[in-house]
């Protein structure tokens, strides 16, 4: 087991200063695979502190020093590929292969691409030829609490750290307690390529104490997160006592769209989508959403693709899927899943329990129900597991009124090969995201959400224009 009980602050590796220990169980086991600390009060005012000081200086250096930090970084983030994909197989159960070519295989992607959107930015600008005496300065944030979930850990992690650093931001990166393994890597790291001592810190611990603790810290100037609904809103609670920045990237529950000239692989597609990551994906399309000409086709595909879906332990090579997080997300799932059959929706794959020959471990039987009603808590409640819902519609204008009617708005998915029909309907979708039949949104591509998905964008240009502020000036001559 590993012993990981120490945070890194103002450049070191230091003891918490009240210990209190928490076991990181591996989902795959229901094991534990090592030991961390939840920091208390005293760590977080330490790491708050050693950010302030060392934005003093980092807030002003040159972006050329800081882009070669920065690719000295991702040198070495590409050196500890098979570690980090290692410690995300074992904190959340992630399969092999796509732990390595997707959860770690994004967190190299958007390391490389907030370089070249760090090369490319202007940090001072003419207002424009109508004003020659005035300038628009782009300024770090300042002091930035990062607090990130476990479904995607390297990928939200380097959602939030790589463009910090690139603005000039110093921080405090509070992972998730239940998946911090590989975020301890990325601070080593980020030690490795010499960043100066108190740009980057990092505090294990919980949500009610050590995020609770950070969120509401005075020297603290933005908070970015990524997590539930719940956390979010009481995030912003604490962030609107002193006007803290806040970016939050919340939950969802996708429509994808079937129209009945969709593909002939669209329903398949749009269930493989929809199980990814054992369905442990806020832009996942939870429901889909079939044209009534198909409906009865689509019913019978998915029951047979569902049915024949793979579901397996993380050592093995494949495209399948692992196990959920925890006990506790296995034990809500399994709750939803009752709750679909007594509302009266149509099981038609899956269901409760564990799939055969995997007693061990919080694995989930890929699921589907037909006949599904928007109403129904099933299409309503983000499960945050391999559940799909189905629910049949008549006219292009009834689909788009069901799509909406959520409170979540993050991606929706359309599938026709009418492309004006994809330009129709993606206009009418009231979510940050939209995705058409095969594409795959660009990993600079802006990653956020309407309604209660949460504020603000990841990724690329606008990811890095989250950490900065506007500076007007007139008089520059
Ligand atoms: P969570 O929001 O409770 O935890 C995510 C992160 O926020 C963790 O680091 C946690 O310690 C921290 N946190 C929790 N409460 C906090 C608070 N009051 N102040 C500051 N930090 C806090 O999410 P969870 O409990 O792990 O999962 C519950 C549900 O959240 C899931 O079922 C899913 O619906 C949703 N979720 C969404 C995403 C996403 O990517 N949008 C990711 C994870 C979970």
């Amino acid at each position: 087991m590993l012993e990981k009980r120490n945070f890194y602050i103002n450049g070191k590796w230091v003891e918490p200063k009240n210990s209190k220990d928490i076991q990181v169980i591996n989902p795959a086991t229901e094991k534990s695979c090592a030991v961390i600390s939840l920091g208390g009060k005293e760590d977080v005012d330490d790491a708050v502190s050693a950010a302030k000081t060392a934005f003093q200086t980092w807030g002003f250096t040159k972006k050329e020093e800081r882009i070669k930090l920065l690719e000295k970084f991702y040198e070495l983030y590409k050196k500890r590929w098979n570690d980090t994909t290692e410690a995300i197989m074992m904190e959340m159960g992630a399969p092999k292969d796509f732990a390595s070519k997707l959860q770690t295989g994004t967190g190299a992607s958007h390391t490389k691409s907030f370089i070249k959107y760090l090369k490319a930015f202007d940090f001072e600008k003419p207002l424009g030829d109508h004003a020659q005496d005035q300038r628009i300065i782009y300024e770090p944030k300042g002091v930035c609490v990062l607090i990130t979930p476990w479904n995607w850990p390297m990928n939200q992690v380097c959602l939030k750290v790589i463009p910090a650093l690139a603005a000039g931001c110093t921080m405090i990166l509070k992972p998730s307690e239940l998946a911090p393994l590989s975020s301890m890597i990325l601070a080593e790291l980020i030690d490795e390529a010499g960043f100066p001592k108190g740009v980057f810190n990092l505090v294990n611990g919980d949500g009610e104490t050590t995020g609770n603790a950070l969120t509401s810290h005075k020297d603290v100037n933005m908070i970015s997160f990524t997590g539930s609904t719940r956390a979010g809103a009481l995030i912003s609670q604490n962030a609107a006592k002193d006007f803290k920045r806040v970016s939050l990237e919340l939950g969802g529950k996708g429509a994808n769209i079937i129209f009945e000239d969709a593909d002939s692989e669209a329903i398949e597609r749009g269930a493989a989508r929809c199980f990814r990551n054992s369905g442990q994906s806020c832009n996942a399309p939870t429901r889909m959403l079939v044209e009534k000409s198909i409906y009865d086709d689509a019913v019978n595909r998915l029951k047979k693709f569902a049915n024949e879906y793979k579901v397996d332990i993380p050592q093995k090579e494949g495209d399948h899927i692992g196990p959920v997080i925890s006990e506790t997300q296995y034990n809500k799932i399994q709750g939803l899943i009752k709750k679909g059959i007594d509302e009266g929706a149509n099981l038609i794959a899956g269901g409760p329990g564990k799939p055969d020959g995997l007693k061990d471990g919080y694995y989930v039987k890929p699921t589907v129900f037909a006949d599904v009603n928007n109403n129904m808590e099933i299409a309503r409640t983000e499960i945050f597991g391999p559940v799909l819902s189905v629910i049949p519609f008549e006219t292009e204008e009834e689909t788009i009124e069901i799509a909406n009617d959520t409170p979540y708005g993050l991606t929706n998915y359309i599938q026709t090969e009418d492309q004006e029909k994809v330009k129709r309907v993606a206009r009418k979708l009231r979510s940050g995201m939209i995705v058409a039949n095969t594409a795959s949104l660009a990993v600079d591509a802006p990653f956020g959400g309407f309604k209660h998905s949460g504020i603000g964008r990841e990724g690329g240009k606008e990811g890095l224009l989250e950490f900065l502020e506007v500076k007007s000036i007139g008089g520059w001559n």
